[in-house]
């Protein structure tokens, strides 16, 4: 393909345009390349087109590709490095759910809330995804660029780590989801199965956004560490077997990233 050269969506200048990735590659190089499974989320199915290279476009220009590449950098570090090594603890009120706590000094608040606005962002521009933000999409980019002062009642993400041993943990997808009053989007990438709240304000119940906001805030980090599959998981698996007997023979266990 020849180069593109288009107006830059972040810096808004016409230049040549470079594929972006929506969810960052490297969160899916973690291993060998055929472990992960690419889920359409209209249909449900496999999906041939962004199985081999996932979901990319030519939406953004070499220079702003490269700066948001910090925030990618450094939530890879956190989500792969950071988190599967912190302590599991265990709630008195859910024993049954451990979760990974990080206090505010094991942490990068704002590359961490940066990362996040930049993966919905450039879900939401991404013209392959069903997914769109309206008017949150300039908010969005608004804060990414620090031209907005940031509102810590929006785009907030809940975290969890996939830890089934299964092929269900790897799975990789982009789809829209309903949750509490307000839609929210749903991102999956091996290991991690995300929520992102759009506007925690619009939500009725006050004492359940308080819950929410205490997962992900600037002084503590809580990701639930998901052992059994989710309903979410069933959705997928039948795209996951399917891919299991025809491109591969692996033991769903032993799929651990080291
Ligand atoms: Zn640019």
């Amino acid at each position: 393909m020849g180069k593109k050269i288009g107006i830059c969506r972040y810096c808004n200048l016409e230049k040549t345009l470079i594929n972006s990735h929506i969810i960052p590659k490297s969160f899916y190089d973690l291993k060998t390349q055929g472990c992960y499974t690419t889920i359409d989320c209209k249909k449900w199915e496999l999906d041939k087109v962004h199985g081999q290279n996932g979901f990319k476009e030519p939406l953004l220009c070499a220079e702003c590709d490269n700066n948001l590449g910090i925030l990618d950098r450094y939530a890879k570090y956190f989500l792969y490095t950071q988190v599967p090594n912190a302590p599991l603890q265990y709630a008195e009120d859910l024993p049954l759910i451990p979760f990974y706590f990080l206090g505010a000094n094991s942490f990068n608040f704002t590359l961490l809330r940066r990362f996040f606005i930049s993966l919905l962002w450039r879900a939401c521009i991404c013209t392959t995804i069903p997914v769109s933000l309206g008017h949150y999409e300039d908010i969005a980019l608004h804060i990414l660029k620090r031209e907005q002062i940031d509102n810590e009642n929006l785009f907030i993400p809940l975290i969890y780590r996939k830890g089934t041993n299964t092929p269900a943990d790897l799975c990789i997808t982009i789809a829209r989801y309903h949750f509490l009053s307000e839609n929210c989007f749903y991102f999956r990438f091996p290991y991690y199965e995300v929520l992102m709240l759009t506007d925690i304000e619009a939500c009725t119940n006050k004492l359940y956004v308080r819950h929410l906001q205490q997962l992900f805030n600037r002084q503590r980090i809580q990701i639930y560490k998901l052992m059994k599959n989710t309903p979410m998981d069933e959705y997928f698996y039948k795209s996951i077997q399917i891919i299991q007997k025809k491109y591969y023979r692996m033991s769903p266990i032993n799929m651990e990233e080291k």
